[in-house]
């Protein structure tokens, strides 16, 4: 772990750094546009991983694919089943490495995103074509413009404004952009396990310091809730509505199935049963009934009803331990309503546990000092009821990690966008923190391009 300022002759002053990032306003639009006009729901996120393999040539850097492979990642604590198949699916890593290899003078930084988004919902709903970006009023809009391809958007664009200064990294930075958070992390699993394999072999012991920049408003991530989700498939015994009480209405049974598991989404919530980390959030658990089929007509007591639930837990619990709670909780409710009801239930999707940051680390310190030199006051902390891949850096790594993006609106929702100034003064704490963490040297001549 490397503590020490960066033995780098060059600073640049606040005012430099604002001035600097400014100047590549335009860039960064581009940029975040040509991501956001390249679909990419989970499953299907090819087009936007060529765009960004693009974007990183373009700065020059080198890019290596990293495939998707469930069979390697399947023994790991913290894979999740799969919900699409690996297919050609890939995970991008950039790396820059100090000039001539030479040993890094600070701190080595990771930045990690994901590329894939979820769906639009309804396009009619959209103002414009969910995949035509387009700015209004300081902000831009899209899918995926908030969550989270404005944050690459900002990283890429901090490495371009050091090189419009003619700096470059004095120590190791990587980008790793990876498929798959949105429904099980194993995008991010797959790149941690190729890092960690490579850098036990090195020279190099991997990173000391990760930043995940997902748009939650500038803040740092103090904590992250534990997700897990459940499919659940309640088998009835359909009749004609005219004889309905012969019947069994699988339907109407997950209806209650939910409603019990909203009792416990309360009691879990009261402050008395709060994690510490969560002890100022109302509502840290949310359990969601977020898909459901069923039904064959309208004058027939269904046969089935398959309900997809996304279910949270606190931090210090095990996924699969969760997994099982839930499910037994939902097989002895069903059977409750009615003996006859059959349940099966698939585990596909997150199994991710929760975690706390270490906020006190001296590289996340250093970051909330970048925060504030730039911007006047340090970076509130947030104890967040989603899950980001911060987990698996967390729990996996002894590398310092948390999450710091720009401010978004709408995210997993409708006229989804992302604040333009948030962004570029996210993009001027991550050249603050790569000058005074990471420390800079001039781009070697020979690289100048
Ligand atoms: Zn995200």
């Amino acid at each position: 772990m490397h503590t020490i300022t960066p033995s780098t002759s060059h600073t640049l002053s606040t005012n430099t750094i604002a001035t600097a990032v400014t100047a590549q306003r335009s860039y960064l639009l581009d940029t975040l546009s040509q991501l956001v006009a390249a679909p990419s729901p989970s499953g299907n996120e090819t087009p936007a991983c060529t765009t960004m393999e693009g974007l990183l040539q373009e700065l020059g850097l080198t890019t290596e694919r990293i495939p998707m492979d469930t069979d390697a990642l399947s023994g790991h604590p913290l894979f999740s089943c799969p919900c699409s198949p690996d297919g050609n699916r890939f995970n991008l890593l950039a790396e820059i490495n100090p000039p001539g290899n030479a040993t890094p003078v600070g701190l080595n930084v990771l930045f990690n995103g994901h590329l894939d988004v979820v769906p639009t919902g309804p396009e009619h709903l959209w103002a414009k074509d969910p995949y035509q970006p387009y700015e209004q009023d300081g902000w831009l809009y899209g899918r995926g413009a908030g969550d989270m391809k404005g944050g690459i958007a900002c990283v890429l664009t901090a490495i371009r404004t050091l090189q419009s200064l003619g700096l470059q990294p004095a120590s190791r930075i990587g980008i790793n952009t990876v498929v798959d958070e949105e429904d099980t992390g194993n995008g991010t699993l797959a790149s941690l396990g190729v890092l960690q394999r490579a850098r036990s072999k090195a020279r190099y012991s991997g990173y000391d310091a990760v930043i995940i920049p997902e748009p939650f408003g500038e803040t740092l991530m103090a904590a992250q809730i534990g997700v897990c989700w459940l499919t659940v498939t309640l088998t009835g015994r359909p009749a004609h509505v005219a004889y309905m009480n012969q019947g069994l209405n699988p339907i109407s049974a997950g209806i209650q199935i939910m409603q019990a598991l909203k009792q416990v989404q309360d009691e879990w919530n009261l402050p008395k049963n709060r994690h510490p980390a969560f002890a100022h959030v109302n509502n840290p658990i949310n359990i969601n009934l977020g898909t459901i089929e069923g039904g064959e007509w309208k004058s027939s007591v269904p046969c089935t009803c398959t309900m997809g639930i996304r279910a949270s837990f606190y931090p210090g619990r095990d996924a699969q331990e969760a997994i099982a709670w839930f499910s037994r909780f939902i097989e002895e409710t069903a059977r409750r309503l009615n003996p006859d009801l059959e349940v099966e239930i698939a585990h596909n999707g997150f199994a991710a546990p929760g975690c706390v940051y270490d906020l006190q680390h001296p590289a996340m310190q250093a970051l909330s000092q970048s925060h504030a030199a730039l911007h006047g006051a340090p970076p509130t902390h947030l104890a967040c009821t989603a899950t980001t891949d911060g987990r698996h850096f967390r729990l996996a790594t002894d590398w310092a990690v948390t999450n710091y993006g720009p401010t978004a609106r709408n995210i997993h929702g409708i006229d989804e966008c992302v604040s333009i100034d948030s962004m570029l003064r996210v993009t001027q704490t991550l050249v603050h923190y790569i000058v005074t963490q990471c420390g800079v040297v001039p781009i070697a001549s020979s690289n100048v391009t």
